[in-house]
């Protein structure tokens, strides 16, 4: 096996995945004079996302969530910080993993993607998308060993056996989105990214999906960061839920308690935004004033206070801590107590 014995007794009380003061900055091009801009698109996150959860990140577009999830499948640089996956037996420190152990990692993380619709090649039938990983990794080595880990899969995944002989043009959306589900999660991952898995489909499909996810999670017993931009969905699936703006981590905690108790402006006015059947509650949503700020020059102090409602004269200048207010319950604002 590859990676690294782990002490006794971390073993299993180990998160999955570590993330400490992590920042992912990009260089844009050259400048005669001066600097290049730097883009910060993640800017000193830290966050532990434990064994077996349903791990969620939200915020705007923008906000550098799809890019924290890309750095911790490796497939963005890291600039400073720290980024640890353990399992039982491994621990691989992503900045400084070795290319065997990229290679056993690269079985262990998987993605699934966005869009249903460009993930999936034209001209390849269902049962070579979903055998494709199998053949690449050289986890199966004869035809009927891949069929069989295909036909496993896609029956997990809800798709009838016959589909696997159909193209990718004869299905909707919804099932689409379940042949790349049955795709990221053929190799058995341990370790799987959702990037707005479901905002390209319709709301009833959106359900049937997140249901699919979770009975996949019981029986495959993975661990998942759902990146979404909608708190509804988030809420029906996530156990702890971490909220980003403009690169940072502004709040997280156990999904009950930030609906039930939220402590950031930022967060509040998200929540706000969910679209309620209560007519008491619809048109009372909190909106939030202009738009997110360029991350290539963010606002000084607290990253919030061009668009927060309670701003004060300390906020333009002084970075909030991140603390832990409660039990799993952190934020980063002045005046969250
Ligand atoms: Fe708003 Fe100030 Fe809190 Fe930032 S620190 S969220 S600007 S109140």
């Amino acid at each position: 096996m590859v990676g690294h014995q782990l002490k006794e007794n971390s073993v299993t009380d180990s998160p999955h995945i570590s993330v400490r003061n992590l920042s992912v900055h990009f260089v844009l091009g050259r400048q005669l004079f001066g600097k290049p801009p730097v883009v910060r698109a993640v800017d000193e996150v830290s966050l532990e996302i434990p064994k077996g959860s349903f791990f969620g990140l939200v915020g705007e577009s923008g906000s550098g969530k799809t890019t924290l999830g890309r750095a911790i499948l490796k497939a963005a640089p890291i600039t400073s910080g720290q980024i640890v996956y353990r399992d039982n037996e491994v621990e691989y420190d992503l900045g400084s993993i070795g290319k065997e152990q990229l290679k056993d990692y690269r079985l262990r993380a998987q993605l699934i993607f966005q869009d249903p619709y460009a993930a999936l090649s034209p001209r390849m039938t269902v049962r070579d998308i979903i055998a494709e990983p199998l053949e690449v990794m050289g986890i199966t080595h004869t035809r009927a060993e891949t069929d069989d880990r295909v036909r496993e899969m896609a029956s997990k995944c809800r798709l009838n056996l016959e589909h696997l002989r159909r193209f990718p043009h004869a299905f909707s959306g919804g099932q689409r989105q379940r042949i790349s589900i049955a795709r990221a999660l053929v190799c058995n991952p341990r370790f799987v990214v959702a990037d707005e898995s479901v905002a390209a489909l319709d709301v009833s499909i959106q359900a049937d999906i997140l249901n699919l996810l979770e009975s996949l999670r019981g029986e495959l017993m993975n661990t998942f960061l759902f990146i979404s931009h909608d708190l509804s969905v988030v809420a029906h699936i996530c156990d702890t839920v971490a909220v980003m703006y403009l690169g940072a981590l502004v709040e997280s905690a156990p999904t009950r308690s930030l609906f039930s108790n939220p402590r950031h402006p930022y967060t509040k006015a998200l929540l706000s935004a969910i679209p309620s059947l209560d007519p008491d509650v619809r048109g009372k949503a909190q909106k939030l004033e202009g738009e997110i700020p360029s991350p290539i020059t963010p606002p000084s102090g607290c990253k919030f206070h061009t668009r927060c409602p309670i701003a004060e004269e300390r906020c333009s200048s002084e970075i909030p801590l991140w603390r832990e207010l409660s039990d799993g319950h952190s934020v980063a604002c002045h005046f969250a107590e």
